[in-house]
């Protein structure tokens, strides 16, 4: 399998680094919760979605909505709400990078949960960021013209 889903192997936090992780959730929160509404899930897809923070579903799903998304892209829980899938989806597609919608995210670890995702890259708990599409993303938007519309 490419890409391992399961995170179980993970080093679990020591309190020691939990707590140096809070503080630098400090500065993180300062820049992310503004910008995205960072819900500080600690393992950051927001590359991969878009630049829209996933964690804002009140389903806290991470690989698309739950399919009760209504017709006018509301939420299902909160109908006066977007779905935060349908924004994510229309951002990704305005950024051209729909193709990431597609790679699978691992399910998330929440033994992360309140901590530093940017410390968390650093000690090499959670991928990094994806900056640009790879090649298998580009020859998706390449020849899949069915998944730009
Ligand atoms: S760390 Fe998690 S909650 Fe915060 S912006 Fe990234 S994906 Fe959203």
């Amino acid at each position: 399998m490419p890409n391992k889903l399961v995170t179980l192997e993970t080093r679990t936090l020591t309190p020691g680094e939990r707590k140096f992780s809070r503080f630098l959730l400090f500065f993180e929160d300062l820049i992310k919760v503004p910008l995205f509404r960072c819900q500080r899930c600690g393992e950051c897809i927001l590359s991969s979605t878009g630049f829209t923070c996933s964690q804002r579903c009140p389903k806290r799903l991470r690989n698309g909505p739950c399919g009760g998304t209504g017709d006018d892209g509301s939420c299902e829980v909160y109908p006066d709400r977007k779905c935060i899938w349908f924004l994510i989806h229309k951002r990704s597609k305005w950024l051209g990078r729909l193709p990431m919608l597609f790679d699978i995210k691992k399910i998330h670890n929440w033994n992360l949960e309140r901590t530093s995702a940017w410390m968390n890259v650093f000690w090499k708990r959670i991928d990094p960021p994806i900056l640009f599409l790879n090649r298998t993303q580009k020859q998706r938007k390449i020849h899949g013209n069915d998944i730009q519309r």
